[in-house]
């Protein structure tokens, strides 16, 4: 089938020399072969992009960074809507807004924003997506100290199911706007372009505090009671490694000068005494770098096979909690598998939990149980103690999971998503896309089934909204 003529992008095809890289999805458990690669260059190449995989009547899925946790941004025989081509970045006059392209990386951003003295507020990992990262909510560098990725977000441009394309803001299509702060990638349009509303930076402190497997129960203890007490400007992150390695790092960006800090960690160290511990000022795109080496093999990879999930802690985890943890990175099946927590709290929890769909405004701590491994027959072991241990764990967090740490083994993922937003993201997709043109297998649906309740685990109150909005068919 011929794609129509008026399509100015580039379609790749089995073949073409740019095909393999073109459909390569970051996770190679995910991994699948579309027919058709359409990388659109402009708003127009991506309405017309949907133009013709609607006209074919062809499944597709929308693809910015590819770093989709489950692969969801491609399709095995489908079509991969590409917006790689949409990757501008241009600063306001004075610097205080960014509009960036669909298709940008989270890396070039920081670098373009370093040179004129302001950033945002988003991952630790260079290489995401701007595309998907945005809508998901987007935590990392400076969460606490600047709030949700989310949170700077001032509007966008969106192509939606009927092909029009949609200036997104507070004052137009605010529902709409709600709905993109936090509902995930993939469930309302194809987003074009994003206007961030940036802040200066400059130097930072950065710190990394170590300390051996011996140290482990201590270390959490301290490190999570010290999390839950401590300035907002502290940024912190805790990554508890497999005991072969024999390590826990506790690392972050203070976001101001260096002797503040140094008063302000003296509780964490008095605690557990560290092995290690450096504390430097540095030009703030060298801690985005340092951040980034730190975050293992997979993140700088092209193409791994991993799986990761996610849990929102609403407070110190207990000794029996600690203990699990410990117990899991005893022995597991890859020693490239890791507990990464990223501190919660600060300026993330400056709004409240239904002013955007990013409702994790109340956690202490976001958990990520991961790991990568390099065989396809190592693929049921990492899963299933990815499985396992979140399972082992489920008491001791809120029920809460992030979409941006999208796994396609969660049993309730609409509830841990979104909770007490759920209804409104539903009556939102119901307006903009009632036929689910944009669909995955975890995006917002158009209405739930009594079934979808008790799977989901959905409260009673929230089942009664449901049902008196209408929303259940
Ligand atoms: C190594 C690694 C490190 C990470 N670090 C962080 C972190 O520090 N903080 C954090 O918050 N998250 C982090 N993430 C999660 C990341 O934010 C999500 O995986 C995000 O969805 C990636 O966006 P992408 O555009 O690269 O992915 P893609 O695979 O291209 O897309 C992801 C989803 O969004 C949809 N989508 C993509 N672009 C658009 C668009 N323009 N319009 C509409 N829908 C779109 C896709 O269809 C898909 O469903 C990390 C992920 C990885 C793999």
């Amino acid at each position: 089938m011929a794609t129509p003529a008026r399509f100015t992008g580039t379609v790749l095809t089995p073949g073409d020399a740019r095909f393999e890289d073109a459909s390569r999805t970051w996770n190679a458990c995910y991994a699948s072969r579309p027919r058709e690669v359409m990388v659109c260059d402009s708003t127009q190449a991506v309405v017309d992009a949907l133009r013709s995989v609607r006209e074919r009547d062809l499944p597709f899925r929308v693809r910015s960074g590819g770093h989709s946790m489950a692969g969801l941004s491609s399709l095995e025989d489908g079509v991969i809507i590409d917006l790689g081509g949409l990757d501008s970045i241009t600063l306001s006059e004075d610097g205080s807004l960014v509009t960036v392209g669909g298709g940008a990386h989270l890396g070039d951003l920081y670098r373009v924003l370093w040179k004129a003295g302001v950033t945002i507020p988003a991952g630790t990992c260079p290489r995401i997506g701007i595309g998907g990262h945005v809508l998901g909510g987007g935590m990392g560098m400076l969460s606490r100290s600047r709030g949700a990725l989310v949170d700077h977000l001032v509007g966008l441009e969106l192509v939606g199911a009927d092909g029009r394309v949609r200036h997104v803001d507070e004052g137009e299509h605010p529902d709409l706007f709600w709905a993109c702060r936090g509902g995930g990638g993939g469930s309302y349009g194809i987003a074009t372009s994003y206007t961030l509303r940036t802040s200066p930076i400059g130097d930072v402190t950065i710190f990394t505090i170590g300390w051996d497997w011996g140290r482990f129960a201590p270390a959490v203890k301290a490190w999570q009671s010290w999390l839950a007490a401590t300035d907002d400007r502290v940024n912190t992150f805790l990554s508890l490694f497999p005991r072969e390695q024999d390590l826990l790092v506790a690392f972050g960006v203070f976001d101001g000068p260096a002797a503040e800090f140094e008063e302000l960690v003296r509780p964490l160290l008095a605690a557990a005494e560290p092995q290690t511990q450096v504390i430097e000022v540095v030009p703030f795109i060298q801690a985005v770098d340092t951040v980034e080496a730190l975050q293992g093999e997979a993140a700088v990879a092209d193409q791994v096979r991993a799986q990761g999930s996610s849990a929102i802690i609403g407070e110190p985890l207990d000794d029996e909690a600690i203990a699990t943890l410990q117990e899991f990175l005893t022995d597991p099946p890859s020693h490239r598998a890791e507990v990464a927590v990223y501190g919660m709290g600060g300026v993330i929890g400056h709004r409240s939990r239904t002013e955007t769909a990013f409702v994790h405004r109340t956690g202490l701590m976001a958990f990520e149980y991961r790991t990568d491994w390099d065989l396809p027959e190592n693929d049921a072991e990492n899963l299933a103690w990815v499985k396992a241990l979140r399972h082992a764990m489920a008491e001791h967090t809120t029920g809460a999971a992030y979409v941006n740490t999208i796994d396609l083994a969660l049993e309730n993922w609409l509830w841990a998503y979104y909770e007490e937003n759920l209804p409104r993201l539903i009556e939102v997709k119901r307006r903009y896309d009632p036929g689910n043109v944009f669909h995955h297998p975890h995006s917002i649906p158009v209405s739930l089934t009594e079934q979808d309740i008790a799977r989901h685990g959905i409260p009673e109150t929230v089942a009664a909204e449901l049902r008196s909005a209408g929303l259940l068919s």
